[in-house]
C-alpha cells in the first residue's frame, strides 16, 4: 500500500507528520511523492493565515475529482482545519464526504486505529480510536526510530493554548494546552537519539508553560536539563516563549547547560502599546525592552528571534513605525513577519474591521523584510574569520557541500569529503550573507 502524505504549517505539524509516517511505515505503507500513485492520500493542513487554508481546500477539492474517478482511494485530512471542536469537526464532515478520516491536531487515533487492521474491522469507531489513543501513546516512543536518519527532529511538549491573543485562531483548533508527561517526552527522545538524532526542538505554542499543569511539575527549565543528558543528543532548542511567560529559570538552565542552545524565539508582534492591547498580548513596548535586557544580561551571546504582524486593524503609520524602531533597536537575530490575516471565530473578526488595504499591508511588510535584511547583513558580519561548531544536518547535494547550523542557529555552508552527517564540526567562516554564512573545515 503507498500512502502520500503533504504537510503545511508549523513545527508541530511537522512532528505530527513525522509521527504518522513512522506509523505507516511500521504497518507496511510505503511513501510516495506523486499522490496520484497513492492508495491514501492525507493533508495535513495549517489555518493560521487565510493563504493557507486556501491551500488545503484547493488539494481537498482536487482530490474530490480524484475520487470520483478512484472510488477506492482512502483520504485523510488532518490538522488545524480539523480542529479539536466537535462543532466545527462536524460540520466539516457534512462538507466533505469523500474524506474517509478527519484526524484533529496532534491526534492520530482515528487513523491510526484502522492500521491495526485485525482488531480495527472487528471493533466500533470508539473502540478502534480507544486502541489508537493507547498505540499513539505507545507509538511516539515507537515511531521515533523511523526518523528517515534526519539530524534533527521537532518533539511537542505542550500541546494547544489557553492564551487569548485576539488574532490567533490556534486556540480554537488546537484546544486549550496541556503538556505531555516528562516520561513520554523523555522515552520519544531516547528512541530519536537511538535511531541517530542529534538535536531536537522542543515545542508548544507557549513553551515556558510546560509542566505547570502537572501536578508537582517538572517546568520547562527541568525538562530542558534532562533533555539535554540524554545519550546521543548534542543540542536541545525550544519555542515558542512568550514575553510574561519566559523565566529566570528558563534562561538560567539554557545559561548553565552547553548542549541547550543560546537561541530564544519571544515574539513580540507588535512596538506599539496601543496595538499590543488591542491584540490582548498581556504586555507593553517598555515590558518586552526589559524582557530582552533579561535575556541579554543572562545569555549575553544569545540568538533572539521575534515575530510580527504588519496591518493589524486599525494599525495607523505611526504605530507601524513603532514596530521598526524596535526592530531596529534590539536587532534580532532572525524575524519572522507577516501580514494581518482575518482568522474566522476570533475576536478581532468579530471585533475589528480589517481596514488596512492589502497593498499598504505588502508595502509595510516589505519595509520591515529590508530592515531585517540590513540588519542581518550588518550583525553576521561579525563571524568572518571566527571558527563555529555547526552540527551537519545535511548535504547540499547540488554544490556538493555540507549544511549545518551553529548553537546561534545561523545557516552554514561548507565543502568537506569527509561523511560528517550528525556530528558537530569546527568550521572557519569565510563569507557572510544575512541568511547564510560560508566556510572552510577548521579542524
Ligand atoms: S500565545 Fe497567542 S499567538 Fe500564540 S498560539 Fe496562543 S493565542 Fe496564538
Amino acid at each position: 500500500m503507498k500512502y502520500h502524505l503533504w504537510t503545511i504549517g508549523c513545527q508541530m505539524n511537522e512532528a505530527d507528520s513525522r509521527h504518522l509516517a513512522a506509523r505507516l511505515r511500521q504497518a507496511g505503507y510505503t511513501a510516495c511523492d506523486d499522490a496520484r500513485d497513492a492508495d491514501l492520500v492525507i493533508l495535513n493542513t495549517c489555518v493560521v493565515r487565510q493563504q493557507a487554508e486556501d491551500r488545503a481546500w484547493a488539494r481537498l477539492r482536487e482530490l474530490e475529482a480524484w475520487k470520483k474517478r478512484r472510488p477506492g482511494l482512502r483520504i485523510a485530512l488532518m490538522g488545524c482545519l480539523v480542529g479539536t471542536r466537535s462543532g466545527p469537526a462536524a460540520r466539516l464532515r457534512g462538507q466533505l464526504a469523500f474524506v474517509d478520516y478527519f484526524l484533529p491536531p496532534s491526534d492520530l487515533s482515528p487513523l491510526i486505529g484502522t492500521l491495526l487492521p485485525d482488531e480495527a474491522e472487528a471493533r466500533s469507531a470508539d473502540e478502534r480510536d480507544r486502541i489508537g489513543r493507547d498505540a499513539v501513546r505507545d507509538d511516539r516512543t515507537a515511531s521515533a526510530a523511523a526518523t528517515g536518519g534526519a539530524v534533527t527532529a521537532n518533539v511537542p511538549v505542550v500541546l494547544g493554548c489557553s492564551h487569548a491573543c485576539t488574532y490567533c485562531i490556534i486556540p480554537y483548533r488546537r484546544g486549550g494546552e496541556h503538556s505531555r508527561p516528562a516520561a513520554e517526552v523523555l522515552a520519544e527522545v531516547r528512541a530519536l537519539a537511538g535511531a541517530g538524532v542529534r538535536e531536537v526542538m522542543l515545542l508548544g505554542q507557549i513553551v515556558d508553560r510546560y509542566g505547570l499543569d502537572l501536578p508537582g511539575g517538572p517546568d520547562l527549565a527541568d525538562l530542558l536539563r534532562s533533555v539535554a543528558r540524554v545519550d546521543g543528543i548534542l543540542r536541545v532548542r525550544f519555542l515558542t516563549s512568550h514575553p510574561n511567560h519566559l523565566t529566570d529559570r528558563i534562561l538560567d538552565a539554557v545559561a548553565a547547560e552547553p548542549r541547550i542552545c543560546p537561541q530564544i524565539e519571544v515574539p513580540a508582534q507588535a512596538g506599539n502599546d496601543g496595538v499590543l492591547a488591542r491584540m490582548k498580548r498581556g504586555y507593553t513596548v517598555d515590558g518586552y525592552r526589559r524582557l530582552i535586557d533579561r535575556i541579554r544580561s543572562r545569555l549575553p551571546e544569545a540568538a533572539i528571534h521575534s515575530d510580527f504582524i504588519v496591518g493589524f486593524p486599525g494599525e495607523t503609520e505611526a504605530q507601524f513605525l513603532d514596530t521598526l524602531r524596535l526592530m531596529e533597536e534590539v536587532r534580532f537575530d532572525k524575524t519572522h513577519l507577516a501580514r494581518y490575516s482575518e482568522r474566522p471565530e476570533t475576536f478581532a473578526a468579530r471585533r475589528y474591521p480589517d481596514d488596512v488595504p492589502p497593498e499598504e499591508k505588502e508595502r509595510r511588510l516589505q519595509v520591515l523584510e529590508n530592515a531585517q535584511r540590513a540588519i542581518l547583513t550588518d550583525t553576521n558580519r561579525r563571524f568572518l574569520g571566527t571558527t563555529a561548531e555547526v552540527l551537519v544536518e545535511d548535504r547540499d547535494t547540488k554544490r556538493d557541500r555540507w549544511r549545518g547550523r551553529t548553537p546561534l542557529n545561523r545557516l552554514v555552508f561548507f565543502p568537506d569529503p569527509r561523511p560528517l552527517l550528525g556530528r558537530v564540526v569546527p568550521v572557519r567562516i569565510t563569507w557572510t550573507g544575512p541568511f547564510s554564512l560560508l566556510g572552510e573545515p577548521a579542524g
